[in-house]
């Protein structure tokens, strides 16, 4: 059996040989943390973007979406908070010369103290059958005992120094717990310092006064400084939303884990303004809409879970992650935040503009609150690339790798082949192609044995294979091969329409998620 990390090295691997996903300027060996999309990864982009949006404008009257620009005022992220507190501490090792965040370094030790009581328990629980009392072993065996003191010892001291800000603490605490550099092996650290994760440059030339301007950390801010305009110009009544899917751009101190962590990437966040004192009703609303929205894809229900942050950002008043299970354990997909007013009212007071609303039904105007859903597009690809890529074993020892990807979500929806180039085959075929192409992305295979090109489908994930072979001149009929189950069928070329269409149908989803 292959490790998780093996498995995720070979889908790494996948998603640039079937183009999928390749390292930016390839030819120049890469750029660190940014990727380029191909042929086949765009569509299944495009094909996630369309769900999360469909998801918000069509099934919301009340939600509307705008494309705001990349380049913002400069004062929008002093506003914001991002100019003087979007930091990571970072710390280097002098010998490697490698960096790192502290934080993550510190968390990594908490997750290996974890790792090791959970192999305590799993012994125990193993040893003690149905009988095994978990809460009652970590109170009494020494050894699981010492392990959970440590933990929370570390945990609350970890957490104690990320609130204030102690930046010497942090590097105690690394040198404490005798953390190494997972390369050179040494303990030999710098202090920690802070970075700012925004990109800079300037806009305009020198001799005009250049502005040093910023590439948004966020989309989220976009949204914030069009509130008023997309207010009055669609008369939209509280509560409502707007809806942004845009590029988003952090400068990470250690990018790892393929398109998880990028420094260029993509958002889709919407933020929906509430009445004061109605936020946690619509944060909890929003919570269940999304999760279900995750849930319909057909994932696996048991891949995700909630993850209630302790420690809340200084301008919300509740926020929660959407976490995935990757090969890598389970991560941040998406972030749910109750933001309060805090942001229109920091622009309010940086602009000098009223960001506020007249309210009909209460006769009095407010400043709204806050709920955003912001998810990254790359990490939602991730996620589905995960759950779909499998290696099979076939009876008779053959091997084959397949994405079961989600029909609808899938680059290729069918790919029509001839049984052989000859006898007017190919043409039947290419007619075939011309009836699906205005409603379906398809391809034509003629190349090599059926087998090998069904493979060549299984690989990217296409639902559905449709053979001409010489009945098929005769019958009007064809063989469909399905993807998951290998089955094959024969059906009337005038049913192939429906057949496709009933699987690709977004429409089932949504009713999944509004329930109906
Ligand atoms: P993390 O803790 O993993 O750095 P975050 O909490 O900073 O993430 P948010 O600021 O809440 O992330 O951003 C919202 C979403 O944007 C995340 O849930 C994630 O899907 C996506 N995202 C954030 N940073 C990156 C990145 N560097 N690469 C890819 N996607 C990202």
């Amino acid at each position: 059996m292959a490790t998780q990390e093996e498995t995720f090295k070979k889908l790494v691997a996948h998603c640039k040989e079937y183009g999928f996903v390749f390292p930016s300027s390839d030819i120049y060996d890469g750029l660190g943390a940014v990727y380029d999309y191909g042929q086949n990864g765009v569509e299944l982009k495009n094909n996630i973007k369309k769900y999360w949006w469909d998801s918000m404008t069509l099934l919301h009257e009340n939600i509307v979406g705008i494309d705001a620009a990349i380049f913002m005022h400069p004062t929008v992220w002093k506003a914001s908070g991002h100019v003087d507190a979007f930091n990571d501490p970072l710390i280097d090792n002098r010998d490697s010369k490698k960096r790192y965040r502290a934080d993550v370094l510190i968390e990594d030790q908490i997750a290996k103290i974890d790792e090791k009581i959970e192999k305590e328990l799993a012994k125990a629980r193993k040893r003690f059958g149905e009988n095994f009392d978990e809460e009652l072993y970590k109170q009494t065996n020494e050894r699981v005992k010492e392990h959970v003191e440590h933990r929370d010892t570390l945990h609350e001291r970890y957490s104690k120094a990320m609130n204030d800000n102690d930046l010497a603490e942090l590097k105690q605490i690394i040198l404490d717990e005798e953390i190494v550099c997972p390369i050179s092996g040494t303990r030999n650290w710098t202090d920690v310092r802070q970075f700012n994760l925004m990109f800079q440059t300037e806009m305009g030339s020198t001799a005009d006064g250049a502005m040093k301007i910023y590439l948004r950390p966020e989309t989220a801010q976009g949204i914030f400084v069009n509130f008023l305009n997309v207010q009055k110009t669609g008369r939209m009544k509280i509560p409502f939303g707007i809806a942004q899917i845009g590029k988003a751009f952090r400068n990470e101190i250690v990018a790892r884990q393929f398109v998880f962590r990028m420094r260029e990437f993509e958002q889709m966040e919407m933020q929906f303004f509430v009445r004061p004192g109605e936020e946690l009703k619509w944060f909890e609303h929003w919570k269940q809409f999304r999760l279900r929205w995750h849930k319909a894809l057909g994932l696996g229900d048991e891949k995700y879970r909630f993850h209630d942050h302790e420690k809340l950002a200084h301008y919300a008043n509740a926020a929660t992650d959407i976490e995935f299970e990757m090969p890598f354990g389970f991560k941040e997909v998406e972030g749910i935040h109750s933001r309060t007013n805090f942001d229109l009212s920091q622009h309010a007071k940086y602009s000098g503009k009223k960001m506020e609303y007249f309210d009909p039904e209460l006769n009095q105007s407010y400043t709204p609150y806050v709920i955003e859903t912001s998810i990254g597009v790359d990490r939602m690809f991730l996620s589905v690339m995960c759950s779909a890529y499998k290696e099979e074993t076939l009876e008779g020892g053959d091997t084959r790798v397949v994405l079961n990807l989600p029909p609808v979500l899938a680059p290729v929806k069918a790919c029509v082949m001839p049984l052989v180039k000859k006898d007017g085959l190919p043409e039947k075929a290419r007619e075939i192609q011309e009836m699906l192409k205005f409603d379906f992305h398809t391809n034509y295979d003629e190349k090599d044995s059926i087998g090998k090109r069904y493979r060549r489908q299984d690989a990217i994930g296409t639902p559905f294979c449709i053979t001409v072979d010489h009945d098929t001149m005769t019958d009007n009929s064809v063989t469909v091969r399905y993807r998951d189950t290998m089955q094959q069928e024969r059906v009337k070329i005038d049913d192939l329409h429906a057949l496709i269409q009933k699987a690709v149908d977004p429409k089932v989803l949504y009713r999944k998620i509004v329930g109906k």
